[in-house]
């Protein structure tokens, strides 16, 4: 079921199928992500942070730089930023975060807390208008030793949650089974953060 070239491998170039190539922010973890658009198009996620010491190899830092496309990013603030998840849990898991290099909540001044409170609500209203979320998992994580993988530059998940979104495959084959491209998610994500805002 995935073995049609699909597979994360750590070695890199040892795609089977040439994917397409797509840069973002997230943490690639031990479930590969099968992406099953009515074609059964695959693709992998890939690109590991390049580091998380400071500004420079930040994808947090760079990915604000980039033209919505190709970051990923949803919709752009003042202070913050949202931007798709390139290691989705589900379709539509977003992050928003400061566009300043900073660790910790305590160190966000109080316009960038402002507008992550308020661009967290504006996603949920969003993925609930355009996707029909039921539920969400929101929240960060401070710290490597609390699961932090970049954890040099804050950001708060925001993972809508559906009924049955869980199956066997994270289980048995630790693979996620995702229903929509990632370009796709961003378009739907960016139309309808406008209506939501
Ligand atoms: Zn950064």
């Amino acid at each position: 079921m995935v073995g049609n070239g699909a597979e994360q491998s750590e070695a890199a170039g040892e795609r089977a199928a040439e994917p397409v190539r797509q840069y973002g922010a997230g943490v690639p973890d031990r479930f590969q992500r099968l992406w099953m658009p009515h074609r059964m198009a695959y693709i992998k996620g890939e690109d590991k942070p390049a580091g998380s010491e400071s500004g420079e190899g930040c994808p947090f830092c760079s990915i604000p730089s980039m033209a919505d496309a190709d970051g990923l990013i949803v919709a752009r603030g003042d202070s913050v930023y949202a931007v798709l998840n390139l290691y989705p849990y589900n379709s539509g898991h977003l992050m928003v975060c400061p566009y300043r290099h900073v660790a910790d909540y305590t160190e966000i001044d109080q316009a960038e807390t402002t507008e992550l409170a308020s661009f967290t609500k504006i996603a949920m209203r969003t993925l609930r208008a355009a996707s029909g979320a039921q539920g969400f998992n929101i929240g960060m994580n401070m710290g490597g030793v609390a699961g932090a993988g970049i954890a040099a530059h804050l950001h708060q998940h925001v993972v809508p949650r559906w009924g049955g979104d869980s199956n066997f495959m994270p289980v048995i084959g630790h693979t996620k089974v995702l229903p929509q491209l990632l370009a796709e998610t961003r378009q739907l994500l960016a139309d309808a953060w406008h209506a939501a805002s």
